[in-house]
């Protein structure tokens, strides 16, 4: 018997396998990370450190028995990382649009 305890959801043992803030070190609380897409195994999880407010946005993939996760230090928050997790990528024409325009000081 679990002695009533609820069972932890997968992606939340991702807090544990991250660990700790890259920027302050600070131990990361389970409270501060906020699943918000899942794709057949994989999840992504947004982190804010209680201690610096930096953001770390982590993929954390289940297989099998184990997990893996790559991660980066952003400055989303986790609402722009949910709006912007749903757009379309960049296209390449659109860089070099870009290109263009700064190069020709249109700014
Ligand atoms: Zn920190």
């Amino acid at each position: 018997m679990l002695g009533g305890k609820k069972q932890t959801e997968p992606w939340k043992s991702t807090v544990k396998f991250i660990g700790r803030c890259p920027i302050c070190n600070t131990e990361y609380k389970q409270e501060s990370a906020r699943f918000f897409a899942e794709q057949d195994s994989s999840h992504l999880v947004h982190i804010t450190c209680d201690k610096c407010s930096s953001n770390f946005l982590a993929m954390v993939v289940f297989a099998g028995q184990g997990l893996s996760s790559v991660g980066m230090i952003t400055d989303l928050s986790c609402e722009d990382a949910m709006r912007l997790h749903h757009r379309s990528a960049v296209s390449l024409d659109e860089v070099i649009e870009c290109h263009e325009f700064l190069k020709n000081n249109l700014i």
